[in-house]
């Protein structure tokens, strides 16, 4: 994908990001959304950056393409450790995950 459309709730853009100190490492959300989410040889998911590299910082977030969004919200779901966190960029407030509303 060369230019990223960004998801958004009425137009908002998204990003993610996870709670590594709750993650289970069962890959659930690398299966669902592997553009996004990888483990690494911790055993631990991480969010993908621009360039596919993963972002090790404790939550870091990345923007969620729009045609992920389904992928990347089943995931946070899913996600086990409950520890996958959809917010808006804007404000950042929690869309999708433990701690949305
Ligand atoms: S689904 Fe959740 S618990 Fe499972 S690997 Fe992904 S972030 Fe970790």
């Amino acid at each position: 994908m060369s230019v990223q459309q960004e998801a958004g709730v009425g137009g908002e853009a998204l990003e993610v990001w996870i709670d590594q100190d709750l993650c289970t490492g069962d890959g659930i959300c690398a299966q669902y959304a592997p553009e996004v989410f990888e483990l690494d040889i911790d055993g631990l998911a991480y969010v993908k950056g621009a360039d596919e590299e993963l972002l090790q910082e404790p939550g870091a977030a990345t923007p969620v393409p729009l045609p992920l969004l389904t992928d990347v919200v089943d995931s946070a779901r899913e996600c086990p450790g409950e520890c996958i966190h959809v917010r808006r960029i804007l404000d950042r407030a929690e869309v999708y995950g433990p701690d949305a509303e």
